[in-house]
């Protein structure tokens, strides 16, 4: 089995160990990745969030001009809160030819192995340039990377081609859903339970309003549209919290729940939303008026992540097919920073090692065997953009 070579392994080692869990700094990564990257000659741009507690790292090596290819991942990793690991979740321990830690998958593996072959890529003389874009809080909905774009946007900085290295199992992905999600609070009227009709129950609305939902569901189900390219073929409609009520002899005054689209990038989020509006406020709400007139709905947008669609024949897809040994192409349900450089003009597609099988999992681990193949497909890209 091919084996990735022990520079990369430690240097994975060394990025497990920055407990960059998205709640945390993950600025003493920034801060060594920089300094490595500085040390090659690299032009780095840094964004912060509002408390400085956190940056994206934006560093350019090679010749200053337009395009280029850029490397990108996140650097913050989910908490390990309430999991049962075997071994500790932040010092990297290879055994069983698998690299285990937090964030080995998703997806230190990935920005640990662009880190180990910069060097590499300098000493072979770069004719355009390469770029590392590394992110702050993409898992607690894609937040730092957005701030990166526009820095870029403001700089007149633009890749020709963006991989992002989810672990995909080192399978070019062009596409994947995209992700709305909102908060509705209905606004009732309490009273005694006895004296039902006085009042506007809140909870009978939103399971109302959650029943809808679960109709659209369905209708995606069993009609499409389907893009088989896809592990879940059509878009989704799930309700994942409801909070209300206070006691079964009380008629409830409020009630809040959060539901997501996650649709295909074809399927329109703002008419999908559209149409549950409509039927709260054309089928409920005249009903719950009569009885108060200041009863209603409140909605909010709670996130929003563009779909990624990008032609198989656009200048990543092509790269990065040129590089891999798989020759097929994919779409996943799970989303990624590919769709927001996407978005600003920055053609990506995602492409990294591992599994997103254990990605979020105790005892996360990536095989070896897949690092290999990421280290060979960076190989494969220093043959294109070197020398
Ligand atoms: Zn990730």
């Amino acid at each position: 089995m091919p084996a990735p070579s022990e520079h990369v392994v430690d240097t994975i080692a060394r990025t497990i160990g920055f407990t960059t869990v998205s709640r945390d700094s993950n600025l003493a990564l920034i801060e060594w990745a920089r300094a490595h990257l500085e040390g090659l000659g690299a032009r780095c741009r840094l964004t912060y969030d509002s408390e400085r507690r956190k940056a994206n790292l934006f560093a350019s090596l090679g010749p200053e001009q337009d395009g280029g290819v850029a490397l990108s991942g996140h650097t913050d990793v989910v908490p390990v809160d309430g999991q049962a690991w075997d071994t500790d979740p932040f010092r990297a321990e290879v055994a069983q030819d698998c690299l285990y830690g937090r964030g080995a998958a998703d997806m230190k593996g990935f920005v640990g192995t662009a880190l180990a072959l910069a060097p590499e890529f300098v000493a072979n003389g770069l004719r355009q340039p390469l770029h590392f874009a590394f992110s702050y809080d993409e898992e607690i909905g894609c937040i730092g990377v957005r701030d990166l774009i526009a820095d870029l946007a403001h700089a007149g900085i633009k890749p020709d081609s963006v991989i992002v290295g989810e672990p995909t199992s080192m399978r070019v992905v062009i596409g994947h859903k995209g992700k709305h999600g909102y908060r509705c609070t209905v606004r009732g009227l309490s009273c005694h339970s006895a004296y039902a009709p006085q009042g506007v129950n809140a909870v009978e609305a939103a399971a109302e309003i959650i029943a809808y939902l679960k109709g659209m569901a369905r209708r995606f189900r069993d009609r499409g549209p389907h893009d088989a390219l896809f592990d879940v073929t059509h878009t989704t409609v799930h309700t994942g919290v409801i909070r209300g009520g206070t006691a079964l002899n009380i008629v409830p005054k409020e009630c809040s729940f959060d539901f997501e689209f996650r649709h295909l990038p074809g399927d329109d989020p703002a008419a999908l939303f559209e149409e549950v509006k409509t039927f709260a406020e054309q089928t409920l709400l005249p009903e719950m008026k009569r009885v108060d007139p200041v009863s209603g709905f409140e909605w909010e947008v709670l996130a929003v992540m563009p779909g990624l669609d990008v032609a198989s024949d656009s200048n990543p897809a092509r790269l990065a097919l040129g590089l891999t040994d798989f020759r097929d192409i994919g779409k996943v349900s799970y989303g990624t920073e590919a769709s927001l450089f996407q978005q600003a003009g920055m053609p990506a597609i995602v492409c990294g090692p591992g599994s997103i099988e254990q990605a979020h999992k105790p005892n996360e681990y990536v095989s070896l065997d897949q690092l290999a193949q990421c280290e060979a497909f960076l190989h494969r890209l220093m043959h294109r953009v070197c020398g």
